[in-house]
């Protein structure tokens, strides 16, 4: 840990002192040479994660396109300048905070690991990275690619191994500057609590119990692709999952019976083949975590629809049959607690004051959906959801340029353009005599 943070602190002057065009001209090379490999990446990725081909594809192009959006906020920075006291200009400039330790999940370690890596380095700074001791490889072979793209050597310094081990090492080692953390909200916690008593800044990526409300107004037909998709993509393992879908009564026979439906007929196979829709889950471990919600769940009284158990035909593999419940209230635990495989929650809701008072019953608040044909109701979720992304009429849609992160336990800070260049930089204030 100490060669690879030595050697971050290393390249940090050179880095950091070079104009944006050149540091802009190996960000954009990097983009180019992963988008050039982004089938490699995502073939690694899917080996690695059991998520379907189909997901990872656009997500691994979307992991090299970071480099050139951050490149181009890093570009287009503009300070500020004031000149209140008389004979006297006062600036304000940005420069780069200095050394990144970043650690990423393994739910979808190239897109989330390449968010880390360019919001720090495209701002001037170098780091250290860990990805997950779970999904390691992807990220290697980025972090390679990278390498023959010129990005110059200490930049980006990738460490393995597990989170209480290399990541704590990480966190706590006295010569970084900040931390960037995307992962889970009690490892987030723990990071927090070795930040404070270092005095380091952090950025928290956490996770989401995030509510999908589905109100009777609303195009039903799309709420239920969308629905769908919210907690069954990426195998239901993502933080913005929709994983409590609250439907408003008068539809919630009908709308829960289709959706049942759909999962039933949900494709679940090697997550190699393009018509796979759920690949196997990520670890034994993890599968045996998400089918022990089943219980939870019904001990609570909700009730199981569908799924549950090992698919027909698939005896090996950590596989799952999608999952559904309706849950007797929001206060059962499977309301709160966050799962993070294909595991979807119903609630009934009577009003729409209702929804979002259950929707803002939780620790979480990362992102809502709301599906509804009403200007006003979509306004007014909009404004009673204390969440940090909502989606009107809308499945998982993210805008880089636009803040990104959550309410309460689901993160503390912000990605996204503006954003992103507050975290990673330090602002400057110069006044002169003129
Ligand atoms: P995790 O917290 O278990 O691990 C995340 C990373 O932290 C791993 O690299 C791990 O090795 C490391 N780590 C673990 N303990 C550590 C410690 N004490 N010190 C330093 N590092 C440590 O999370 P996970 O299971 O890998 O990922 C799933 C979680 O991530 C879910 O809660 C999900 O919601 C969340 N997530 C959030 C976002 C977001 O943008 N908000 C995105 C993806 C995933």
């Amino acid at each position: 840990m100490g060669d690879a943070v030595a050697a971050a602190r290393g390249a940090f002057p050179a880095w950091a002192g070079m104009g944006t065009d050149r540091r802009n001209d190996i960000l954009y090379a990097i983009c180019d040479t992963l988008t050039a490999h982004a089938d490699e990446l995502a073939e690694m990725e899917v080996r690695t994660t059991g998520l379907p081909i189909s997901g990872v594809r656009p997500l691994a192009r979307r992991a090299a396109h970071n480099f050139r959006a951050f490149a181009e906020v890093a570009s287009t920075l503009s300070g500020e300048s004031y000149s209140q006291a008389e004979n006297y200009m006062t600036y304000v400039t940005r420069e780069p905070k200095g050394v990144g330790a970043l650690i990423a999940p393994w739910n979808a370690p190239l897109a989330l690991g390449s968010m880390r890596i360019a919001t720090c380095i495209a701002f001037g700074n170098t780091c250290v990275l860990k990805p997950s001791e779970y999904t390691p490889l992807s990220m290697f072979r980025m972090v390679e690619l990278m390498h023959e793209a010129g990005l110059p050597d200490g930049v980006v310094n990738l460490v393995n191994g597990r989170g209480h081990v290399s990541g704590e090492a990480m966190v706590s080692h006295p010569d970084i500057d900040m931390i960037g953390f995307t992962g889970g909200s009690e490892t987030g916690r723990r990071i927090m609590a070795t930040a404070g008593a270092n005095l380091k800044p952090a950025i928290l990526e956490l996770g989401g119990k995030s509510a999908a409300i589905v109100c009777a107004d609303a195009d039903l037909d799309q709420a239920l692709d969308g629905a769908l998709l919210g907690i069954y993509s990426n195998n239901g393992q993502q933080c913005l999952a929709g994983s409590r879908i609250l439907v408003q009564r008068s539809i919630a026979d009908r709308f829960i019976a289709d959706f049942v439906a759909r999962a039933k007929a949900i494709r679940i196979g090697d997550p190699m083949a393009a018509s796979t829709q759920i690949g196997p889950l990520a670890f034994a471990a993890h599968r045996d975590r998400v089918l022990s919600f089943v219980d939870v769940a019904t001990q609570d009284g909700a009730e199981l629809l569908t799924g549950g158990g090992r698919p027909d035909g698939f005896d090996k593999g950590f596989y799952i049959d999608p999952i559904a419940v309706l849950a007797p209230s929001n206060a059962a635990r499977i309301c709160q607690e966050e799962v993070f495989g294909p595991f979807a929650t119903f609630v009934i809701f009577d009003e729409v004051e209702d929804a979002i008072r259950i929707a803002n019953d939780s620790a979480f608040g990362l992102v809502a959906y709301v599906w509804t044909g009403s200007v006003t109701t979509a306004m007014r979720c909009s404004k009673g959801i204390r969440a940090g992304t909502i989606w009107i009429n809308t499945p998982m849609m993210r805008e880089l340029r636009a803040p990104f992160g959550g309410f309460r336990e689901s993160g503390i800070g912000r990605d996204g353009a503006r954003s992103s260049a507050d975290f990673f930089t330090e602002m400057k204030t110069t006044s002169i005599p003129i």
